[in-house]
């Protein structure tokens, strides 16, 4: 595949510009064609501990209005470039911007039983290779904060995980940030908590479900099955704010009753709501922010998203809590 192949499908927001319309947020410019082949991330990173990315806050130099790809070091808290003007007009170092709501969307909005969202949505086949999670407030549907880490496989020959970053992030242009910034599960997780606990969602050693809050997930797998197929790898308990989960799939199928072909999956529900997709489909941080974008629709048409599976701690089975579920 050629470089501006590759790029052309990473970056260009799809679907109808007449879809547009009937969409809750704000949007941002589409790009130029100039813009969409601009691929590389840093020349240089710099590893540091922080463990948040806060950046509800954060102020562009220069940078314009049009639609650009995240710095993947930036949402990972390792960002060295934010003074340099050309670097932020190349990449996006607001997170919030695509999670923009318009305030004329609340008309239909329910009140909900929980007061954030954690969308997640892994990446990795055979071990977790990147652990995104997108926080948004139930009651406003605003972007609150993002944990965004690539994750760095326990079990692999450094020649296989090469040759496995290469083939999953290589075709997006990212493959050497991957390597740059890519963490053991285990730290990750360690850094997971402290921002859970920095958000006041989570206490340590009181064990427990989260607080006030529930990850959103698109289908069950990512906590039904690789969260706690990587925990075994990685030889650590399976934390016990991973027992209950939101599958948006089930939520969007009894609220909108749409086909089931229609709900099947993230594209699936985007096509049937005229949500644009943003970035590229497969890398984990876009593909949570147009979750979120979902889950946003969702709030704003007045659907009242709640907990659809819980893990039995002592047996590890899973109990579906919708009766119709996808
Ligand atoms: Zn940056």
């Amino acid at each position: 595949m050629s470089f501006s192949k590759i790029c052309l499908s990473r970056f260009a927001p799809l679907g109808s510009p007449n879809s547009l319309s009937a969409f809750p947020f704000s949007l941002p410019v589409p790009l130029t064609r100039a813009h969409k082949l601009t691929c590389a991330q840093h020349i240089s990173c710099s590893c540091s501990a922080s463990s948040s990315s806060s950046s509800s806050s954060t102020h562009q130099k220069g940078a314009s209005t049009r639609w650009r790809p995240m710095c993947l070091y930036f949402t990972q808290g390792k960002c060295t470039m934010m003074d340099d003007v050309m670097h932020l007009e190349k990449f996006n170092h607001d997170i919030s911007r695509d999670l923009q709501v318009d305030a004329a969307a609340f008309q239909h909005k329910c009140s909900q039983d929980l007061d954030f969202f954690l969308v997640l949505d892994l990446e990795g086949k055979i071990e977790i290779l990147e652990f995104p999670v997108l926080m948004i407030d139930a009651k406003t549907m605003a972007f609150v904060d993002l944990f965004h880490r690539f994750v760095r496989p326990s079990k692999m020959s450094e020649q296989h995980i090469n040759k496995y970053i290469e083939g999953k992030y290589g075709k997006f242009g990212v493959d050497r940030v991957w390597h740059d910034t890519a963490l053991p599960f285990k730290e990750v997780i360690q850094q997971f908590e402290a921002w859970l606990i920095q958000h006041h969602l989570w206490e340590k050693g009181r064990g427990g479900h989260l607080k006030r809050a529930a990850f959103a997930t698109c289908g069950n797998w990512d906590l039904k099955t690789k969260v706690p197929d990587q925990c075994k790898v990685s030889q650590i308990k399976l934390p016990p704010y991973f027992m209950e989960w939101i599958n948006l799939k089930d939520v969007f199928y009894n609220f909108y009753k749409p086909r089931k072909s229609e709900a099947t999956g993230m594209m699936g529900m985007m096509k049937n709501r005229q949500v644009p997709m943003f970035g590229s489909h497969h890398l984990g941080i876009d593909d949570t922010k147009n979750i979120t974008r979902v889950l946003q629709r969702m709030l704003a048409d007045g659907a009242r998203v709640q907990i659809t599976a819980r893990r039995n701690p002592d047996s590890r089975n899973v109990q579906y809590l919708f009766e119709d579920r996808i």
